[in-house]
């Protein structure tokens, strides 16, 4: 008797397409390093091609091969022996898994369309906030409109819950503007809106949730181990980023589980 072997992930998510949005998501890192490293300086994405910022000798291709080239010069400027980075080969490689992680949970949908474009947004706004304190008007302007477009789209949530969503998320942080006086920016009530649009009301909510229990754990680790005294600063971007990377697989699930909870 012969007995069909039962599915296996392999079935369900075909390794080609695996490597081939991992090396997609390699490719869209080493272009957010770019983002990261000019656009809080207002440079040109596009020109001039990179070069080291200690010689400035021009970079060649092969030595612009995400993370391989970082490893193959042991992280170093080939021309002078400058230092490059470790944001470089982590950017690139973050932006891969979380494409990988988003393609696997969500498959070939209009989701996960949606995450090719919000995801590296997200990592960009991660690493100008760490880096800079600023979350840039110049990725979540924009994105406000894009997030709404692409609900438009694809249909996969009402225009209406997208707008419901820009007001929610912005409106929501002007009040904590409001009451905290400083505790929180305009960039992270524009992060909002731009989270919103792209979510819709419902996921927005679980997003900014679960960035609040976040941001609090891990800020009460940073005060209790003495990373970072009270006076302090951290950046609330990296986990308005995270909250709505998760809110973008989850928050429409969770906001049910919410509701039927209350309801009964
Ligand atoms: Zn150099």
């Amino acid at each position: 008797m012969i007995v069909a072997p039962p599915p296996t992930v392999a079935d369900s998510w075909p390794a080609g397409i695996v490597v081939a949005v991992a090396l997609f998501g390699l490719a869209i890192g080493s272009f957010l390093n770019v983002v990261i490293a000019r656009l809080p300086a207002g440079r040109s994405l596009v020109r001039p091609r990179s070069t080291c910022p200690g010689c400035s000798a021009l970079l060649k291709w092969y030595d612009n091969i995400p993370v391989l080239s970082f490893l193959a010069l042991r992280g170093r400027c080939r021309t002078c022996g400058m230092r490059i980075s470790w944001r470089y080969p982590i950017v690139e490689m973050v932006t891969a898994v979380v494409l990988v992680l988003a393609y696997v949970a969500l498959g070939p949908t209009a989701d996960f369309a949606v995450a090719v474009v919000l995801l590296p947004a997200l990592i960009a706004i991660t690493g100008i906030d760490l880096q800079h304190q600023l979350i840039p008007d110049a990725i979540t302007l924009p994105g406000i409109l894009v997030g709404l477009l692409l609900n438009l789209a694809t249909g996969r949530i009402s225009w209406v819950e997208s707008v419901i969503g820009i007001v929610l998320g912005g409106g929501l942080f002007f009040l904590i503007i409001l009451v905290s006086r400083g505790g929180m920016g305009g960039g992270d009530l524009k992060l909002g809106a731009m989270l919103g649009a792209f979510l819709g009301w419902k996921a927005l909510l679980f997003g900014l949730f679960v960035a609040i229990v976040l941001g609090g754990v891990i800020g009460a680790a940073f005060l209790a181990t003495g990373v970072r005294g009270r006076k302090d600063p951290i950046p609330f971007g990296p986990f308005l980023a995270a909250g709505g990377a998760m809110a973008l697989v989850w928050g429409e699930r969770a906001f049910s589980w919410w509701v039927r909870g209350f309801v009964g």
